[in-house]
């Protein structure tokens, strides 16, 4: 793969140092939810300051519209990034490009939101550049250590790439080592789970991964449309009619190239979308024949289908899951998912967790992290990884795919 690692930076001690990192973390009231990113990037900064390195930090959060909102400001951040590393971070509110290089000793200086500036994310590759060459003037090297940006052409991932000498953290190479084991001679066998709320969602990832695998498992809010491609009832259940001929065709496929498709046998019909909705457990061929006729909605994987997702998983060397089984955010629908996430525990070999949702539900469910092989950072870049894509933020650190 050919990423340049940090090493390849040579030594850094006394040297500024720029790092990108992702540190979007959930805010409410001011108050971060969940500080797992800023502990992700912990590892590489550790790594620069042990060296010696002088180092900025830059990131962005949320989707401010090119200019300041307190809302997005990263101060709280860098309270909580100062905690966790244990030494001064310097944060000055004010816009990156207006703000001074200078840094005391043993201090980490954190950058404001780098999208409160309209050139982050221009589509306009002067602008861009103009960007990366302002964030240059605080390093002599450029690490790029933000997996959930990777996917994206922006200044403080691409430009700023090519504005100084750079080379990948240790975050996004782990990332990076992880996924290329699902694509490339995975330990067989090997399941992948997908469900989630939409099979258009998942198209790219299903075409890419379907000759690799041994199992396809699918459960989620796009099982309805698999169900209904075959004939079924679905009721009230999401339903993508512009995708039961894709649909068709991947059952087709799955058969010419001798993969397992595993479809749900068994499903949770509710009465209606809530929390509270009377529910039962139907066939698959009996969705509409609940006491809700055809107003039932499936809100979950059924009990025996989640055993048998749970078999799958657990006997297989690798797997790949994306996608809730249901909508966990009930926990009455959300024993599908649970039965998936525990036998992801149990596998012997490669387990992985990609998707935003999917990692806020292994975590909302109560698995700590270190259960799982690897929970990816960053949900779009590790699907867009998956779908075959070239990443521009991984090619311009010498990835090639
Ligand atoms: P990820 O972010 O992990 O890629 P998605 O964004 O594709 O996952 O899907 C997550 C959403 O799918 C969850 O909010 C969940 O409630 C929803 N979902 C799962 N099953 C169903 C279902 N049967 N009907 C409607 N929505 C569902
Ligand atoms: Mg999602």
């Amino acid at each position: 793969m050919a990423l340049r690692t940090l090493e390849s930076l040579g030594s850094l001690a006394g040297k500024p140092v720029v790092v990108r990192c992702d540190l979007n973390v959930p805010l409410k009231d001011g108050v971060i939810t969940d500080d797992g990113r800023i502990r992700a990037s912990l590892t590489t900064l550790h790594a620069l300051l042990e060296q010696g390195a002088r180092v900025t930090v830059i990131s962005h959060l949320g989707r401010p519209d090119g200019k300041p909102e307190a809302k997005y400001s990263l101060r709280p951040v860098a309270d909580r990034l100062g905690e966790l590393l244990g030494r001064p971070v310097r944060f000055d509110g004010r816009a990156p490009a207006d703000t001074s290089p200078e840094l005391g000793e043993g201090e980490v200086l954190l950058l404001e939101n780098l999208r409160f500036d309209p050139r982050e994310t221009s589509k306009d590759a002067a602008q861009r550049e103009e960007y990366a060459r302002e964030l240059a003037r605080f390093g002599e090297a450029f690490v790029s250590d933000g997996f959930g940006v990777v996917h994206r052409k922006q200044a403080s991932v691409y430009e700023l790439a090519n504005a100084l000498p750079s080379a990948a953290g240790r975050l996004v190479a782990a990332e990076l080592e992880v996924l290329d084991r699902l694509t490339e001679n995975p330990e067989k066998p090997y399941a992948v789970v997908l469900g989630g709320s939409k099979v258009s969602d998942k198209l790219g990832v299903i075409d890419h991964l379907l000759p690799r695998v041994d199992s396809l498992l699918i459960g989620g809010g796009m099982l309805f449309t698999f169900l209904a491609a075959q004939g079924h009832p679905v009721g009230k259940s999401l339903l993508e009619q512009d995708q039961l001929d894709t649909v068709r065709g991947y059952l087709g496929r799955a058969e010419e190239l001798g993969v397992q498709l595993v479809l749900p046998t068994d499903v949770v019909v509710a009465e209606k979308f809530a929390a509270d909705a009377a529910n039962e457990v139907a066939p698959v061929d009996g969705i509409e024949s609940t006491r809700f006729g055809a107003d039932g909605i499936g809100l979950d994987i059924g009990p025996d289908t989640a055993a048998r997702f749970a078999e799958i998983v657990a006997g297989s060397r690798t797997v790949f899951w994306n996608g809730p089984m249901g909508v966990f955010e009930f926990p009455e629908f959300a024993a599908g998912t649970r039965a998936v996430a525990d036998a992801l525990t149990k596998v012997g070999g490669l387990s992985v967790v990609g998707g935003g949702d999917s990692a806020a539900a292994v975590r909302a469910l109560g698995f700590s992290d270190d259960r799982f092989g690897h929970i990816s950072t960053g949900g779009g870049a590790s699907l867009e990884f998956l779908e075959g894509k070239s990443l521009p933020g991984l090619e311009v650190l010498g990835w090639q795919p």
